[in-house]
This record gives C-alpha cells, structure tokens and sequence, in this order.
C-alpha cells in the first residue's frame, strides 16, 4: 500500500514513521526545504516535546477536542512519546509543571531524531515539495498534485498544521484541501497569544509575578486565572497568564479584562495595611506608600488612575481614594480589543471539524482513504508539551488504522 504524508511537522513526521513501521510504503511531502522547521522554534528553541501528564490529567489542557481525543490519548499517552525519543537515543528530562525537554535543551535533537527514524524506516522524503491538491474520485481518494505533477497513492494523510507562524510553513493548507473535498471548518481564531487593550499605557516590559487576571463578559466574570505570572507589552498584554486566557475567550466577547495584583490579600488586609501605614507614619507621601506595594512603573499609573498628586501625605487620603486604592490593587481594569492575530499565536484554534473525522482512526468520514492529523483538526491545548503530544497521539491514531492493517 502507498501511502502520501502531506506536510513534515511533529505530526506527519511522526504519522510517517509509525506506518513505515508497519510496513506501509511512505512518500512524504514537505514544502520547505527542511523538515519540522516549527518544531525548532518550539518550548523557545529547545522544544516542549510533551508532557508527564496523562490520561484526566492531560485532558484537563486541551481546550478544544476533549472529547474527540480521549481514545488517541489512552493509546498514545505521553509515555508512549517519551519511549519512542528514548528508543531512537534521545535523552530527556522532566521540567517544572510535568513539561518534558531533550536534556540537550535543543529542539534540533528532536527534528534530528526524527529525520534519522525517517531514514531507517525508508521513507521517502520529498522536500520543495507542495502539494497543491487533493484528488478525489466517487468520495475516495486516489492522488495528489505536487508542484504541478499528478501522482497515485492508495491513501493520504493530512499533516499541514494550522494558520500560526507561517515562515514555518503552516499556511492553512489542509483546511482548504478538506473543504475542496467537502469538510467543514470551524472558524479559526487564535489562541496562546497576548491581548490588545484599548488603553496606552507606559508598561511595556514590566514583568509581574504572583497576579490574577479575569475576563468580564456582559458584566460577568467569564474567566479567572490561577495565581501566576503576566507582562505588560507594546499593545497590551501577555505572558503565561494570558497566552492560557486568551485560549479560553477566543471566541466569547470580552469587554473588560482584571488584574488583581495582591491575590493574596483581602480588600479588608489592603485597607488595614493602609490604615496601618497612616497611624505608623501620616507624612509619608502617597507614592512612598506605593512603592512598597508595586512596582515603580506602575506606582505611576496608579496615581494617574487616583487622579491625585502622588506627593499626597497619606494621612490626607480621602475614604474615597481609600477605596479607589484598594480598586486598583484588587481589580484594575483593560478594555480588551481583541486576542492578538493568529499569524503570532502559539496555536490556531479550530480547523477540520470532528463531527466529520472519525476519532479512533483520523479518518475522513466523506471521502474514504483520507486522513486529517495535528494541527490542522480542530483541537488545541494550553502550553506545556500539550499540543506536540496531540500531534503525535494523532498520527499514531491514524496510523493504526484498520485500512492499513487489511491491505499489508
Ligand atoms: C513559537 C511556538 C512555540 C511552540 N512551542 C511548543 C512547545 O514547546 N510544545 C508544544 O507541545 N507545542 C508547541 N508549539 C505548538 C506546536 O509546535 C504545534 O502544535 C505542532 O507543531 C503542530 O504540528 P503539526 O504537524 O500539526 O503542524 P506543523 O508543525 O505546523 O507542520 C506542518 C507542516 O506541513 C507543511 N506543509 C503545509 N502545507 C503544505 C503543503 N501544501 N505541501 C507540503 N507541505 C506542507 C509545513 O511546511 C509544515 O512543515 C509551539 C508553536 C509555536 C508557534
């Protein structure tokens, strides 16, 4: 049986190698000139293979797809990835929230590792090579067009990825091979990305740990973060806590977004830390007292927030700015305009829709022979190892699909 992989990132490399395996004849198809070029940029250059977590646990990450995933997770837990890499000689080790690394610290180990088992297996690796089209006869498929030229194969499998980073050759093309063919996409949005607020604010850089953030939607809190860590940028803000935020309102209208910068204190310890700074010292100006709350950047925009002088002595503090203060330490308010765009986010939300791929195997329930894996499904996670994970627990679904193992 000939099988086309179209696309060499995490997922068709690993589909690749997993039907070689089988005993599958594997053409694989990679527009770049390298393969995985993504995944060198992946966990910042030194790739988030996957994860410790399974099974519940893991699930709990993945935003969109739960469901679908559930039986490609049980076959190919992260455990099943982490003894794959260490089978083809890769060392690795487990980082802080279960995150699991090449103990290289270099994601070059990864797409390595990867190339060498495409080797061994005898897959034929076509790079420069576009597939610009997915042939399709009485809903079977039979062929492909790359870069111009018409060629045969029993089956296929989609690995084209999402809409994200295109420089690495994630152009959305899967998504217009399975509409062409007569699949749904569901809208795609981006996702692990920072948030544009309407208001300019001078704090681009300023790091913060130990916040909270939550999105208001129709004067509701929609989401609330964990206790964790945020940046303000450019155009608003980003940093772990909002790339995860930003996946979970994506698709909702988020008017206001909140910072609590003291998670940990009450409204009523804020106000008797005031309280006791006055009785302790009244002359102390404003700003003073600010400082040994925050950040200096922010002491600023706190006092043009209060509209006071900062000089202020804080024995003169109104109730009303009192109360204004403690507002802004618990819930300082943004005005959200949008998640930032899809060609900068982490992952692409959306895709192939499931209701059409069979989640045992991947495959196409419109046209037989045909496979969707990866990215380019509408399934996404938060960071963590979660989405390369999803990548291969997606390519082993397809490739132990009964139609390989009844024509072998
Ligand atoms: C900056 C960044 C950091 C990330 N870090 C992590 C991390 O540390 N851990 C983690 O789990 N996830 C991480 N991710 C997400 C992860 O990289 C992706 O979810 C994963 O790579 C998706 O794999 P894929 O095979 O579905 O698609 P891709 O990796 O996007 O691969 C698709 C491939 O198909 C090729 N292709 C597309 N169209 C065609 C065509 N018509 N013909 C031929 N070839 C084609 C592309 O050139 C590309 O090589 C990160 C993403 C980014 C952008």
């Amino acid at each position: 049986m000939k099988v086309c992989v179209i696309g060499g990132g995490a997922s068709g490399l690993m589909a690749s190698v997993l039907l070689a395996r089988r005993g599958v004849s594997v053409s694989l198809f990679e527009k770049n000139k390298e393969l995985g070029k993504k995944i060198l940029i992946t966990g910042k250059g030194r790739c988030n293979v996957t994860t410790i977590k399974t099974g519940e646990e893991f699930l709990e990450n993945v935003i969109r797809g739960k469901k679908f995933l559930l039986s490609a997770e049980k076959n190919f837990s992260s455990n099943k990835t982490i003894e794959f890499f260490e089978n083809l000689g890769v060392k690795l080790k487990v980082e802080r929230g279960g995150r699991v690394f090449p103990v290289s610290d270099d994601a070059k180990t990864i797409r390595d590792a990867f190339v060498s088992a495409l080797k061994k297996e005898k897959v034929e690796i076509n790079l420069n090579s576009e597939v610009s089209e997915i042939l399709v006869k009485n809903d079977k498929f039979y062929g492909i067009v790359v870069n111009g030229k018409k060629l045969d194969f029993d089956a296929c499998v989609i690995a084209t990825g999402g809409l994200s980073y295109q420089t690495t050759g994630s152009t959305g093309d899967g998504l217009k091979f399975a509409k062409n063919v007569g699949h749904s996409i569901t809208e795609v949005k981006p996702a692990l990305n920072g948030i544009k607020v309407k208001e300019k604010l001078n704090l681009e850089g300023l790091s913060l740990k130990n916040v909270k953030v939550s999105a208001v939607s129709n004067g509701k809190i929609v989401y609330s973060s964990e206790i964790g860590e945020m940046l303000f940028t450019k155009v608003g803000i980003s940093g772990p806590l909002v790339l995860t935020m930003s996946s979970y309102v994506n698709r909702s209208h988020i008017e206001k977004i909140i910072i609590d910068f003291k998670p940990a204190l009450s409204n009523e310890q804020i106000n008797a830390r005031i309280e006791r700074e006055i009785k302790a010292n009244g002359k102390k100006q404003l700003k003073t007292l600010l400082r040994s709350f925050l950040p200096e950047r922010l002491v600023e925009e706190f006092v043009l927030r209060l509209k006071v002088n900062g000089d202020l002595k804080i024995s003169q503090l109104t109730k009303e700015t009192k109360n204004a203060l403690i507002g802004l330490f618990k819930s300082f308010e943004l005005t959200m305009v949008e998640v930032e765009p899809i060609e900068t986010s982490v992952i692409t939300s959306g895709g192939v829709s499931l209701d059409e791929i069979s989640p045992k195997d991947m495959s196409s329930k419109k046209v037989s022979n045909l496979f969707f894996i990866g990215e380019c499904l509408d399934v996404d996670a938060l960071t963590g190892g979660f989405n390369l994970q999803i990548a291969f627990m997606t390519a082993n679904a397809c490739a132990n699909s009964k139609l390989f193992e009844e024509v072998i």
